[in-house]
């Protein structure tokens, strides 16, 4: 019921998408979502895909639940909005900081007792840059204000979140980074590892790249160290086992705050309500959005450790920031109706127990195919990396565009899977039963051969 080309047109008149080339978009048309149950999403045309990438990271407790748009609605009819700043509060935003700060685990003592909000990962990143300086300036250390991030890091798109994130190409349109902040390597094997180097001495060599830069910018001038549990945008990049623990044992030695980038991590998807539980290390600042109204509605925020809480709120007086939407109460009351099906679910628990190594046994078959570098899960996420010759490993050449040709096989079969470079990566619902789970790899081993029949046409291996 749909006029797909009217709409289309409309599109390209009025609307400029975000990290989009539209000279690309306007040969081809936009393809228009219209609707989504379970898994599932549907275009104006009537087709079905299976959506892999749970929106963006977001739909983990799948499409088309009732209870988050009745707790919308009740909330909208109750109390659309209230600012909270000064000195008003409101009952879903008290609620859901109580109820995250008992989902936070404490680690070695220190527990997450206070939540800042927002309405984006990109803006709890910006309010990260605010509150790490702010605490060493009132700790009388105000010449601490270097962030250190990593290349190939996402963490958002507002100028500071563009900056702390390590991507080129968002840093040369941007003139970025920002002063004062600076990026090491990625702990990516499959790329940085030596010849002869084993996983686990990667894993402490590339730890080893935050103390060096430590020591280059001087110790007494470094704020924090920002990073994602594991690169998400960036392409599904699990460090090794040795890494996290050399991280947190760096960060200690220096007294430099630790900011844990969760917002594609937290909430279930690496098999814990925070990934830091996961990987145990100790995080001061833990940034969460996406998840925790499963995309339903917009929320974001900061999960501020004690030893920064107590900084802010015993020294503070006036902390100088803050949105309109902090504490957004409909945004709230989805979130604490989300937060309420992952529990009764046991989503965490499913990805830890159940469907996580389900994907990894499937993806262990996925990584026989020739195409297929090295593939690899973490919880219910999934990266493979497409190679022009396996044996070797050897990488077909940018230019090429290898990952979208790949996607756009996925994306005519009905299957949405991203294309990072030529690492290809999914995020699918936390709900996904078996069956769902079965009929995914199918899609995904149907694409890699059509990708390989459209290669070996072109001459290209
Ligand atoms: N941090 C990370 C780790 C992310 O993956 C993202 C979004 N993909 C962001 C921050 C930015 O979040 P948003 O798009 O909600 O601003």
């Amino acid at each position: 019921q749909y006029d797909t080309q009217a709409l289309q047109a409309l599109d390209s008149a009025h609307f400029i998408h975000p990290f989009t080339d539209h000279g690309d978009l306007a040969t081809r048309g936009a393809r228009v979502i219209t609707r989504a149950e379970g898994v599932y999403i549907w275009d104006s045309e009537g087709e079905k895909l299976l959506d892999a990438m749970s929106g963006l990271w977001c739909v983990n407790v799948g499409y088309g639940r009732k209870e988050l748009a009745d707790a919308a609605y009740q909330q909208m009819m109750t109390l659309p909005f209230y600012n909270s700043f000064f000195q008003t509060t409101n009952v879903p935003a008290v609620k859901l900081a109580a109820r995250l700060a008992s989902l936070a685990p404490e680690v070695d003592g220190r527990s997450f007792q206070h939540v800042f909000y927002s309405s984006s990962g990109s803006e709890s990143n910006d309010s990260n840059v605010r509150m790490v300086r702010r605490y060493w300036d009132l700790l009388g250390q105000p010449q601490r204000k270097v962030i250190i991030s990593r290349l190939n890091a996402y963490h958002g798109s507002t100028m500071a979140g563009a900056s702390l994130g390590g991507m080129s190409g968002m840093h040369a349109q941007g003139d970025l980074p920002i002063p004062k902040i600076t990026h090491i390597g990625q702990p990516y094997f499959f790329e940085n590892g030596l010849p002869g180097e084993s996983e686990a001495e990667f894993g402490l060599r590339a730890a080893g790249w935050l103390e060096a830069k430590i020591v280059e910018v001087g110790a007494d001038k470094v704020a924090a160290f920002i990073a994602e549990p594991i690169q998400g945008a960036g392409g599904v990049i699990i460090p090794p086992a040795t890494y996290w623990p050399e991280i947190q044992r760096i960060v200690d030695k220096y007294n430099i705050l630790l900011v844990s980038d969760e917002v594609i991590c937290a909430f279930g998807r690496l098999g814990h309500w925070f990934a830091y539980e996961k990987f145990g290390y100790k995080p001061d600042l833990v940034t969460f959005a996406k998840a925790v109204t499963s995309g339903y509605i917009p929320l974001g925020g900061v999960m501020v450790g004690d030893r920064v809480a107590k900084v802010l709120i015993e020294k503070g007086g006036e902390f100088n920031h803050g949105y309109t939407y902090s504490g957004h109460p409909v945004a709230c009351a989805v979130g604490l109706a989300n937060l309420a099906i992952m529990e009764r679910e046991q989503l965490p628990q499913r990805v830890r127990d159940d469907i996580g190594p389900y994907l990894a046994r499937g993806f262990e078959k996925i990584a026989e195919h020739a195409l297929v570098g090295v593939a690899e899960t973490c919880g219910f996420t999934a990266g493979l990396v497409l190679v022009k010759n396996k044996k070797r490993r050897e990488r077909f050449a940018e230019a090429l565009g290898v990952g979208m040709m790949c996607r756009g096989h996925c994306f005519q079969n009905g299957l949405i899977m991203r294309a990072v470079g030529d690492r290809m990566i999914i995020a699918p619902p936390l709900t996904m039963t078996h069956d769902d789970i079965d009929e995914m790899l199918r899609l995904i081993r149907q694409a890699l051969d059509l990708t390989q029949q459209e290669l070996h046409q072109k001459g290209l291996i």
